[in-house]
């Protein structure tokens, strides 16, 4: 682990001296192995961005040139919905997993979106970065909309709004590299909704990169360097913009950076060193808010009688627009599939998933505003907002695991037709719950010790961050244990 000596992260201690630099230990002969293999390999990263590419292009395109599967068939019998489950079943929750061992590797070695982009920033326009994409907020906004987008075309269920949201998604991606930036990836550094969330969960992972020669003053943001994320590489601290390239690494060099394996967890436990970001706390609970109503508004029946009462109300008070049949781009029309969305339904949906977001939003806001004053008064080193930020991250477990339960269930469906049965899934989706819930009170308890506080006293200001994480799991309980 990287430790800097002078100047904390939050101070941004400009470097005045030597006394600023820290020499940290070499990692050892497996990490140098792997790291070896991977320079070794770097120059054929963009073949296999290439061969992603080609992937990417028959898992949305070759759906929409098959005629839709029969009742009776299954992943194995029908290559619609192999693919259907390649996509939600596989990638998705795999790529979400990946992070904890892996960090950001998919973005880095495979993802064809993010090298698409690069290679149109290569050829394109090369403007200035707006101010509005630099905004600590937008992607944030990105992954809120294009998660409220995707409920309302029915992603999940309809190769076209499949690859209208994955296509549409792609040509803004080399829309944005061909417009903004100078040899960089200012898509996915700002805007990819996968990014954004791809990072915040890296932190938890046992992968980094770490300059040789850590200098303070705490990470920055920079456009003249060689990383296609802006970050400035000597005082970089925080996994989360990283997207492992490994571009910056030279084995041989004195002062590069270089790849360090560590316990997963560890950035997050020390997360005050490591540039704790309220917005990205924010954005933690906001995210997991509206994954969860995305989740919730499918399987509840009380979604159906709120949609049942608000169309009653509707036809009574002679708000007639609100029942007919939306726009195909924005909405599911499928009426060969008898399902077709009214107004009514994309309003519920979007009102649904923004209401549970609130609702878990504030819910784990006050909760960790408690535990912050509660650490405070027990002498809590920092200002309340830095100890609630902090306090913030250790939701991060419960959050992902529960991401990948309730929005990557596809991934344990096959599993229901062998011996382990669909018990034997509840079982493990419930284990890897419980590993959140452990892992989120154990990074609490950390982020407690780092604040200062003494053994004995850290379970008070814990209980609030407790009582979030099982709030969390309340609100993922059909997805875990069904209905
Ligand atoms: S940030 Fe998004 S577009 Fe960029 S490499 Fe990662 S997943 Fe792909
Ligand atoms: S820090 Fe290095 S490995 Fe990470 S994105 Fe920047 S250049 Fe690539």
């Amino acid at each position: 682990m990287n430790r800097l000596v002078h100047g904390d992260a939050f101070a941004g201690t400009p470097v005045k001296s030597l006394a600023d630099i820290e020499k940290v230990q070499p990692p050892g002969a497996f990490t140098r192995t792997i790291e070896a293999l991977f320079v070794g390999w770097r120059r054929h990263f963009g073949w296999i961005q290439v061969l992603m590419f080609v992937v990417f292009l028959v898992v949305i395109g070759l759906p929409l040139l098959m005629p839709d599967p029969p009742a009776e068939s299954g992943i194995l019998t029908n290559p619609t919905l192999f693919l259907r489950y390649m996509l939600w079943g596989i990638w998705f929750p795999l790529v979400f997993l990946s992070v904890i061992v892996l960090g950001r590797l998919w973005c880095g070695t495979l993802c064809p979106m993010g090298a698409a982009s690069e290679l149109a920033n290569k050829y394109g326009l090369q403007r200035a970065i707006p101010g509005w994409i630099k905004w600590e907020g937008t992607p944030a906004l990105s992954f809120i909309i294009m998660t409220l987008y995707g409920q309302t075309l029915g992603v999940r269920d309809h190769p076209e709004a499949a690859a209208g949201l994955f296509g549409g998604t792609m040509l803004l991606a080399i829309a944005i590299g061909g417009l903004y930036g100078r040899n960089k990836r200012v898509w996915c550094r700002h805007l990819c909704p996968i990014g954004r969330v791809l990072g915040l969960y890296s932190r938890l992972g046992a992968v980094q990169f770490a300059p040789k020669v850590l200098l303070g003053g705490g990470d920055a943001y920079t456009e003249r360097g060689a990383c296609p994320t802006m970050i400035d590489l000597p005082r970089k601290r925080e996994s989360r913009h990283c997207i492992e390239c490994f571009r910056c690494v030279n084995p041989k060099a004195a002062g590069s950076m270089r790849l360090e394996l560590r316990r997963p967890g560890v950035e997050v436990e020390e997360i005050r060193d490591h540039r704790a970001n309220k917005a990205e706390a924010w954005f933690l609970f906001l995210d997991t808010g509206v994954a969860l109503g995305g989740f919730l508004w499918l399987v509840l029946p009380q979604y159906q009688q709120m949609r049942q009462g608000l169309g009653v109300w509707a036809i009574q008070n002679h708000i007639d627009w609100i029942t007919r049949v939306g726009p195909s781009w924005l909405m599911s029309v499928h009426p060969a599939r008898a399902e077709t969305f009214l107004w009514l339904d994309f309003l519920m949906i979007v009102g649904f998933m923004l209401g549970t977001m609130a609702v878990l939003t504030v819910v784990l806001a006050c909760l960790t505003a408690v535990g912050a004053m509660i650490a405070r008064k027990l002498g809590a080193d920092g200002g309340f907002g830095q100890v609630f930020t902090e306090l913030g991250y250790q939701y991060a477990p419960v959050a992902l695991m529960s991401l990948i339960i309730g929005l990557g269930a596809e991934l344990l469906n096959p599993l229901r037709d062998t011996a382990i049965g669909i018990e034997g899934v509840h079982v493990i989706r419930g284990g890897l719950f419980l590993i959140g819930v452990v892992w989120s009170i154990w990074l609490g308890d950390r982020i407690l010790k780092r604040q200062g506080i003494d053994l004995s006293k850290r379970w008070l200001p814990l209980l609030p961050g407790i009582a979030g994480s099982l709030f969390v799991g309340f609100g993922w309980w059909p997805a875990i244990f069904g209905l």
